[in-house]
């Protein structure tokens, strides 16, 4: 038997798996014993926020990634296709059809108990073992606290703060520039020349006509300490200890930030190197920067000015910013609960801790960012779980698939910087030659995806599982 904490996504489908292998499971959730700050109901497996489980086309890796859990007979994936909404190229649930379609799968399930009951501690009974921890991200304190004694309190990270958004066509257009740190244009040239001056200024760059990727907010010496003294001295929404709140380091809302030192600000999100003003030919003394956060091109985000001050202080502060005077706010920054484990420092690519074998972590806890990266986590623990029952080794789908190289990220990506993340192509082993063709970057996309789908194919059908009772 393998017991499982957490029946959000990556429980039952760890559940779903390790039973469908034949393996006993004794799955464990708190709810509605005790609720937390955003489920709303006692179903398993529910949606906490958006009813979308994203891209459902093969030139989108959260497509690719729906599309194996589909050929590894995925239950979220089961219940997501039964119940699902219109929503055009992404697919879109009846969030309630969908939750109370994954919970019957796993309580008439004959392999499976669920009792409703909040684990404090990771077990000290052999028993309890193999252990799958899936508790997402808002796990319990008293477990938290006992995670964070078993991988190091370094390791567990608690919150999440996110930038404030802004109404592009409230932005001061005459004050911002369009450019890229160092020209680097995501479309791929350069956006600046570097050219050095006739009076030998270091810092002077002649704009390329390709515009950047950011607007670029800059600051003079003396707008940079205005805004610093209103930052310092503003208030938080929660009051926040910062020496003992843990955020991730690369995460730290800008007031934390400020209260480091008034240049903390300059060497990291408001860094001007790179950004040369073209109405100045100059590096200004430092920037805001704003990044295009829909498709449609009206929201900005501010990169990097994750925060928790009080709406009103943020609006306040951020009029300072040169060109965000009179900008509207979509969203304001804040900061949520957000408990995830520093993946590569803790675990291997099958989900198992590096330190012990039996003890495993899913879902969002273990390092991955979002619905169906969280139920792909859960299909393969719960495999591996059922394997060690099996006493079968436990596998790693290839790199080359979703499933394995979100494995590999979680497991291998750099400890010092690491943030949760989606499924990207990015992460995924570039796409494969073709002899004498350069392929066009929607070619690239479902070449990866072909080559994806026949190598899980072929990784599945070598499987050594076998489906009797265990
Ligand atoms: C506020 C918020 C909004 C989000 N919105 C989105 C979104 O729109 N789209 C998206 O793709 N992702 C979103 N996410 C991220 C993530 O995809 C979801 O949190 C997802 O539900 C994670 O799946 P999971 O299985 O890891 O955790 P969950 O689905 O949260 O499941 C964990 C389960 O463990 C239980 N549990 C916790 N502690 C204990 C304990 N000690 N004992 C027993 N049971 C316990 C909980 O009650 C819960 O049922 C959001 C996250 C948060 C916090």
């Amino acid at each position: 038997m393998i017991h499982i904490i957490g029946g959000g996504l990556a429980g039952c489908e760890a559940a779903w798996q390790a039973a469908s292998l034949g393996v006993r499971v004794s799955l464990h959730e708190m709810r509605p014993v005790r609720p937390t700050a955003v489920h709303k109901t006692d179903q398993l497996a529910e949606l906490v926020c958006s009813n979308s489980l994203r891209g459902d086309k093969l030139d989108n890796a959260v497509g690719l990634l729906k599309e194996e859990m589909r050929r590894l007979d995925s239950v979220v994936m089961h219940a997501a296709d039964a119940h699902r909404v219109p929503a055009g190229a992404a697919l879109a649930v009846d969030r309630e059809r969908f939750s109370h379609a994954v919970t019957d799968a796993i309580r008439s399930h004959p392999l499976i108990t669920v009792t409703r009951e909040e684990i404090t501690r990771i077990p000290d009974d052999p028993s309890m073992f193999p252990l799958i921890i899936a508790t997402g991200p808002l796990t319990s304190e008293s477990l938290s606290a006992d995670i964070a004694a078993l991988v190091g309190a370094d390791h567990l990270y608690f919150y999440d703060a996110i930038s404030p958004i802004v109404l592009a066509e409230t932005i001061g257009m005459d004050k911002v520039f369009r450019a890229s740190r160092w020209g680097r244009s995501i479309r791929g040239r350069e956006s600046l020349r570097f050219s050095k001056a006739e009076d030998d200024s270091k810092n002077v760059m002649t704009p390329d006509p390709v515009e950047g990727d950011y607007l670029n907010c800059p600051m003079t010496k003396d707008e940079y300490d205005r805004f610093y003294e209103a930052l310092a001295g503003a208030e938080s929404a929660t009051v926040h200890d910062f020496d003992k709140e843990k955020f991730f380091e690369g995460c730290l809302p800008i007031e934390v930030m400020a209260h480091r030192g008034r240049d903390t600000l300059r060497f990291g999100p408001m860094k001007p190197v790179g950004l040369v003003d073209p109405r100045t030919g100059r590096v200004p003394y430092a920037a805001v920067q704003l990044r295009q956060d829909n498709l449609a091109g009206d929201h900005f985000s501010l990169v990097g000015f994750q925060t928790q001050l009080k709406w009103g202080e943020q609006a306040r502060v951020l009029a300072l910013v040169p060109g965000l005077e009179h900008a509207e706010f979509v969203r304001f920054g804040m900061v949520h609960r957000n408990t995830y484990i520093n993946g590569p420092t803790v675990l291997r690519e099958t989900w198992q801790m590096k330190s012990r074998d039996d003890l495993f972590f899913a879902g969002q806890i273990s390092g991955v960012e979002g619905y169906v990266e969280s139920a792909a986590s859960g299909l393969m623990a719960g495999r591996n779980a059922a394997a060690l029952v099996r006493g079968d080794q436990p596998r790693v789908p290839p790199r080359t698939t979703a499933i394995g190289a979100l494995a590999y990220y979680v497991s291998h990506a750099d400890p010092r910087s690491y943030q949760p993340t989606n499924i990207t192509f990015g992460i995924m082993t570039a796409p494969p030659e073709r002899q004498g063709t350069r392929l066009g970057r929607a070619e690239r996309k479902l070449a990866v995806s072909e080559r994806a789908l026949i190598d899980l194919e072929r990784w599945n059908s070598s499987a050594t599982f076998s489906t009797t009772s265990a």
